[in-house]
């Protein structure tokens, strides 16, 4: 387990959601959503997974699989911050002269498998969990899950599998923000009780709030990895976390922001003003 620096994860995450915005521009992008996960994947990068730029490709790294791959913005926005990627490729989102686009893609480092279609990487996971189990690896493959996509029947199959299995190196992360598309998910096909259900299928359950990273610390250091058992975090997050007016509103799940937008937005996040985000080490472009 990497140590906890929670200023550090503040700073980091605060650039993410700027890149989230910068990114939500030019075609557009899934901006509430990217912004829910991104502390998640903040804190999972900086204070969880044993992979970095360095290790991308090593045999024992732990593997994270984005498979609700249309939040990747927060994904790439954290590649950024933490030098997998040149943070200047991601203003070429959705442009053809560079691979990133729309879903995770694994011409980008760190990206473990491409995802798009949902439901899919839960499967995908097992078998690299599997894999690396059978090559007595101590990697750990986290695979974090939209609430929304839960709706798919493949991923109760996988959930079923893993069990079956013992696989206790998968570790699934479902983002919890409580809408899938634009409608809240319990008055399109309820969800509800979600940590019932993964326990009802064999799983160990914890729960936590997903914009807290010491929840989140405490919760991701209490897994009982190895004991037989797959384990599921179930992360309360907020849709559009960080820019108040866009959060928790359905039809903020997707976003083409004008470029005169994207500036009002970077000054409301976290109530800060745009000089004073351009004034650290951000670049504005
Ligand atoms: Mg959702």
């Amino acid at each position: 387990m990497k140590t906890l620096d929670i200023s550090s994860l503040q700073r980091t995450s605060i650039h993410v959601r700027e890149h989230i915005l910068r990114m939500s521009t030019n075609g557009g992008a899934f901006t509430g959503a990217s912004l829910s996960c991104a502390d998640l994947l903040v804190y999972l990068y900086k204070s969880f997974l044993r992979v970095d730029p360095a290790s991308v490709g090593n045999d024992a790294r732990d593997l994270l699989l984005l498979s609700k791959g249309h939040d990747v913005p927060a994904l790439y926005g954290v590649f950024a911050e933490l030098g997998f990627i040149d943070p200047d490729r991601l203003a070429n989102h959705l442009s053809t002269r560079d691979s990133i686009y729309w879903h995770p893609n694994r011409e980008i480092p760190g990206v473990e498998f491409h995802s798009g279609s949902l439901g899919h990487l839960l499967s995908v996971g097992i078998g690299m969990a599997i894999d690396a189990r059978m090559r007595k690896l101590a990697s750990r493959v986290v695979v974090v899950v939209g609430d929304g996509e839960l709706n798919e029947g493949s991923i109760w199959e996988a959930c079923l599998t893993a069990a079956a299995h013992k696989v206790d190196n998968l570790i699934v992360v479902v983002d919890r923000n409580g809408f899938q598309a634009n409608m809240r998910t319990e008055e399109l096909i309820p969800l509800e009780p979600i940590a019932d259900k993964f326990r009802a299928f064999g799983w160990l359950v914890h729960e936590a709030d997903g914009h807290d990273y010491d929840d989140l610390h405490q919760t991701f250091s209490s897994l009982l990895l190895g004991c037989g058992k797959p384990n599921v975090v179930i992360a309360m997050t907020q849709r559009g976390k960080g820019v108040p007016s866009i959060a928790e509103r359905a039809d903020r799940w997707f976003c083409d922001f004008s470029l005169r937008e994207v500036v009002e937005l970077v000054d409301e996040l976290n109530g800060r003003s745009t000089a004073e985000l351009s004034s650290d080490t951000l670049v504005v472009r």
